[in-house]
């Protein structure tokens, strides 16, 4: 008999993977966890029934997030991850010699469990004496933090649960005044194909704190319709297309061509965030 894992992403589309093994199971404070094993991507990260993450495809994503930001900012040197309990983006993020710290805000310390047994390319960081683990909600740590961050990034479950908050005008406003002088925001957007309202939502909730706000793309094949948002957000206007070079940087997807062409938005997409 077949097992496959259906996730359904809209109303009307799925996307399905053949499953070999149930690795772990359980309900947290927070959410249903699943790990599974899948033929074509390896391991699956499953949160509430939504992928999170496939060991195959999960370096474009964290790339995408981490390294865009990153290199846009002329010195990170404190850096905030909220939510991202995987592991991935902070890997991405100690790749940067300049980084001294970074605090990962995930509400569901679970998450961070099953980075550890199951996906240890996700989870190196964690030993990294840089980390620190700062669990709970990322809403009440910026509350917390005014002027202290480099960079922000936004590694949220979907607007869904806890994640509901880290989409809203009064987190953005927050986390505008935890950023240090110069400092950064980028955030997942979700799908430019099936997600358009919420885009344009998530833009209008940005703007009061982020006058300076660019979307850019990169093609996630798990992910819903498999193409991918994510956005740039300062208060003052940044040139996104002129990264610094990191030499030695090593990376599967990320390169400063990639960068440029993340920025390049098709019209039916530009039009999202236009008038926003
Ligand atoms: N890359 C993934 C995606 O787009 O599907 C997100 C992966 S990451 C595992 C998302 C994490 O955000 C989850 O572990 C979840 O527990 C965490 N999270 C959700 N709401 C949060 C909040 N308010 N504060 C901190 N972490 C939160």
């Amino acid at each position: 008999m077949e097992l496959w894992f259906t996730e359904k992403q809209t109303e009307g589309l799925a996307l399905s993977l053949l499953v070999t093994r149930t690795l772990h199971r359980e309900r947290t404070p927070f959410q249903d966890l699943a790990v599974l094993e899948t033929v074509q991507y390896g391991r699956l990260l499953v949160l509430d029934g939504v992928v999170m993450l496939t060991e195959a495809d999960e370096f474009i994503y964290h790339e995408t997030i981490a390294h865009v930001p990153l290199l846009l900012h002329p010195e990170p040197r404190i850096v905030l991850v909220i939510g991202g309990g995987d592991g991935g983006t902070v890997r991405e993020v100690l790749k940067h010699p300049s980084v001294e710290k970074v605090v990962l805000a995930e509400i569901d310390e679970r998450v961070i469990e099953a980075s550890r047994r199951f996906f240890p390319t996700l989870s190196t960081g964690f030993t990294d004496p840089r980390l620190q683990l700062a669990v709970g909600d990322g809403i009440e740590h910026v509350r917390n933090h005014p002027g202290t961050y480099d960079v922000i990034l936004v590694d949220s479950t979907d607007p869904v649960g806890p994640g509901v908050g880290l989409f809203e005008a009064d987190f953005y406003r927050m986390a505008a005044a935890a950023l240090r002088p110069g400092g950064l925001l980028a955030a997942q957007t979700e799908s430019p194909f099936v997600n358009r309202e919420l885009i344009r939502h998530i833009h209008k909730n940005m703007k009061e704190a982020f006058p300076f706000r660019r979307l850019y793309l990169a093609p996630i094949p798990t992910y819903p319709a498999g193409w991918w948002s994510f956005t740039l957000a300062a208060e003052a206007e940044v040139n996104p297309l002129e990264p610094r070079i990191l030499p030695g940087l090593a990376t599967k997807y990320y390169t400063p061509e990639v960068h440029r062409a993340a920025f390049a938005l098709p019209p039916f997409v530009a039009e999202l965030v236009r008038k926003e």
